[in-house]
C-alpha cells in the first residue's frame, strides 16, 4: 500500500510505527517539500521531519496554502 512508503519507526521509543500521512502539523516549505510533525501515540514524543510532500497530499496542501495566502514559492504582485 502507498501508506507504507511513508511509515517509519518512532525515533524516541522505537516501538511504534508512525505514518507521515497522520501528521499533526505540516509546514509547507515548497509545493513539494514540507516539515512534517508527527506525534507518537505510544510515547507522545513529537518528531519533525523534512520530507517530500506525498502526491496524495498535494491538493490539500495547495488548498491550505491558498487559504492562508502562503507564498508557496510564487511571486506576489508588489
Ligand atoms: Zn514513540
Amino acid at each position: 500500500m502507498q501508506r507504507d512508503m511513508y511509515s517509519f519507526m518512532c525515533p524516541n521509543c522505537a516501538s511504534t510505527i508512525l505514518n507521515m500521512l497522520d501528521y499533526e502539523s505540516l509546514m509547507v516549505l515548497r509545493p513539494d517539500l514540507g516539515l512534517f510533525t508527527i506525534a507518537c501515540p505510544a510515547c507522545s514524543a513529537k518528531t519533525s521531519m523534512l520530507r517530500p510532500i506525498p502526491p496524495t497530499l498535494r491538493d490539500d496542501v495547495h488548498a491550505a496554502a491558498a487559504e492562508v495566502h502562503a507564498g508557496m514559492g510564487r511571486k506576489l504582485d508588489a
